[in-house]
């Protein structure tokens, strides 16, 4: 209503970043449910880069990472996958991929959809409040759950709860290596790429 007559609506845009080692369903679940809620046009999935030093458990190649995420999300029209983060490669700093897709797609209104565990590391930042001029945040939580949001700008943050919670990427990892299923954890094509290219049968390689 308070957009000028003849100006188009601006696009909405999903921004779903994760490590994706690998995708699952709560990771889709969860962008579904945000992409509906929201009447957000379209969700983008971006695989973090590639870190340089091993900072505990070795991350899976930036390629393999990218593929899953691709599998998974083929099927549906209002999914994509960015390579942005993986380019650019190191460690991803949200602030990046928010300038990047900015820079990318200058028209569109930006809505960074994490979890709750990764939104409480976000607040932490000391420069927040540039993170806001980018995007509205979207903390997708699991019931019950209360974010200490005492130091947020109002309206700059909306959490919403969504099923499926439950799943993780460690734990479809350590199912792989105690050589149990991840049948109907990860999507179908997941499962098979998985197997294809031996990943997480040796927990510590
Ligand atoms: P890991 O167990 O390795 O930390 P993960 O399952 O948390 O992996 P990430 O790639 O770290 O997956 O998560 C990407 C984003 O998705 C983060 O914002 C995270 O909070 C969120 N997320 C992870 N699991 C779920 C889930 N089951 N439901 C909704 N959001 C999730
Ligand atoms: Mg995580």
């Amino acid at each position: 209503a308070e957009r000028p007559a003849g100006e188009a609506a601006r696009r909405r845009l999903g921004v779903m970043g994760g490590t994706f080692d690998p995708v699952h369903h709560g990771h889709l679940v969860a962008a579904s449910e945000v992409q509906a809620r929201f009447h957000l046009d379209e969700v983008v999935f971006v695989p973090t880069g590639q870190p340089w030093q091993k900072t505990g458990r070795a991350v899976s190649a930036a390629e393999d990472r990218y593929l899953m995420t691709v599998i998974a999300t083929a099927s549906n029209p209002r999914f994509s996958v960015s390579r942005v983060d993986i380019d650019r490669g190191g460690v991803t700093y949200t602030i990046d991929t928010l300038s990047d897709l900015h820079a990318q797609y200058p028209d569109d209104e930006l809505f960074f959809i994490t979890g709750a565990d990764a939104l409480e590391q976000i607040l932490s930042w000391h420069r927040v409040d540039e993170l806001f001029d980018l995007a509205h945040f979207i903390g997708v939580t699991r019931p019950g759950y209360e974010l200490d949001d005492t130091h947020v700008p109002r309206g700059a943050i909306s959490l919403i709860q969504v099923p499926a919670m439950a799943i993780s990427s460690t734990d479809c990892r350590a199912r792989v290596a105690a050589n149990l299923p991840v049948w109907y954890l990860v999507p179908d094509g997941v499962v098979q790429y998985i197997t294809k290219r031996s990943l997480y049968r040796n927990p510590d390689a």
